[in-house]
C-alpha cells in the first residue's frame, strides 16, 4: 500500500527542514508522495522535486494561503498548481514582503506588553522563507518570558490575540479562485482548527473543492464529522501532518498519512481544472 502526507512545510516558510531534509525523512517514513505546502511561498517544490526524484518520493506543488472573516482564521491549501504562473509569484511576493512588515508591527506590539524580541534576529532565522508567527513565537521563547507556545498563541500572537496582526490582503473567493486559475485544487486545511464549520457551505460556493479531513490536530470525533461532511457536500478528502521540521517541537512528518489513492483523486480534479480552463 502507498501512502502520501499531504501537508508539509519546508524552511521556504516556518518550518525547520530544509527539502532535502523533509524528503530524507519521507523516504524513512516510506511515503511515496508528500505535497508541499508552504505559507505564501512555492520556492520549496523545485528543491524538493530534485531530492525527491533520486528517491523515488512524488513532490506535490502545493501551496498554503490564509484568509480571513471577522471571527475566524482560515487556511486555504491548493494542490497540483501550476506554480511557475508569473502573475501568482508576483503575488506571493508581495504577501512575503507584506510579512515583514506585519512582523515589525508584532514586534512593537510585544514590546508594549513586555516582551522583547529583535526583529532583525528573526527575520535572520527566516532566511529566504516567509517570515510568520512560528518564527516570532520561537524567538519569543528564548526570551524566557514566556513558557509554551499556548501561552504564546492563547495571549499574545493568536488570531486576533493582543499583539496579532492580519496579513491578509484578499478574501476566501479571491483566494479560492487565484488556486482554480492555476489548474489547482482547493482545500479547506484543517478545519478543525478554524472550528466554524458554518463558513464551510460558503466556501464550497466559492469554489472550495475538497477538506483536509486528517489532521495532526484533528481528534476521532472531528475526523469523523469532516469525514460525514466531506460526503455530504461531495468534497474532496485530504490529510497530512502539517510537519513545520521542529517548529512545532515534535517532528510531525507521516504521522499523518493517506492512501495514494487520494492523490489520484487530487490530480484527476485538477486536470478536469486545467482542461477546462483551456
Ligand atoms: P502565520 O502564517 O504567520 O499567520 O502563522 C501561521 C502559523 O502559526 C500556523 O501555521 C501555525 O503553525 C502557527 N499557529 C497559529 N495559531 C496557532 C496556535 N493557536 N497554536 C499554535 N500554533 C499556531
Ligand atoms: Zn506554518
Ligand atoms: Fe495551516
Ligand atoms: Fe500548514
Amino acid at each position: 500500500m502507498k501512502y502520501a502526507d499531504l501537508h508539509v512545510h519546508t524552511h521556504y516558510s516556518d518550518s525547520t527542514f530544509s527539502p532535502e531534509e523533509v524528503i530524507s525523512l519521507a523516504e524513512e517514513k516510506g511515503l511515496a508522495a508528500i505535497a508541499i505546502c508552504d505559507h505564501d511561498s512555492v520556492d520549496g517544490i523545485a528543491p524538493c522535486r530534485k531530492a525527491g526524484v533520486a528517491k523515488g518520493i512524488e513532490v506535490i506543488p502545493s501551496i498554503e494561503l490564509t484568509v480571513e472573516k471577522p471571527d475566524a482564521e482560515i487556511h486555504i491549501l491548493g494542490y497540483f498548481i501550476d506554480w511557475k504562473k508569473e502573475w501568482f509569484l508576483k503575488k506571493l511576493k508581495h504577501l512575503r514582503a507584506a510579512r515583514i512588515e506585519r512582523l515589525r508591527k508584532m514586534v512593537e506590539k510585544l514590546e508594549d506588553a513586555g516582551v522583547k524580541v529583535d526583529a532583525a534576529d528573526i527575520l535572520k532565522s527566516a532566511g529566504k522563507g516567509s517570515v510568520g508567527r512560528l518564527h516570532l513565537a520561537r524567538a519569543m521563547m528564548e526570551t524566557g518570558k514566556v513558557k509554551s507556545f499556548k501561552e504564546i498563541f492563547g495571549k499574545y500572537i493568536g488570531f486576533q490575540k493582543y499583539c496579532y496582526v492580519s496579513n491578509v490582503r484578499f478574501t476566501p473567493k479571491e483566494a479560492i479562485g487565484d488556486i482554480l486559475k492555476l489548474g489547482g485544487v482547493p482545500v479547506l486545511a484543517h478545519p478543525g482548527v478554524m472550528g466554524r464549520d458554518e463558513y464551510i457551505p460558503e466556501l464550497v460556493e466559492d469554489g472550495l473543492r475538497g477538506i483536509e479531513v486528517y489532521h495532526t490536530d484533528h481528534g476521532s470525533r472531528a475526523t469523523k464529522r469532516y469525514e460525514e461532511m466531506a460526503r455530504r457536500l461531495g468534497l474532496l478528502v485530504t490529510g497530512g501532518s502539517d510537519c513545520h521540521g521542529l517548529g512545532k517541537g515534535k517532528v510531525l512528518l507521516g504521522g499523518v498519512r493517506v492512501p495514494y489513492d487520494l492523490v489520484d483523486k487530487l490530480r484527476a480534479e485538477s486536470s478536469k481544472l486545467k482542461a477546462q480552463s483551456r
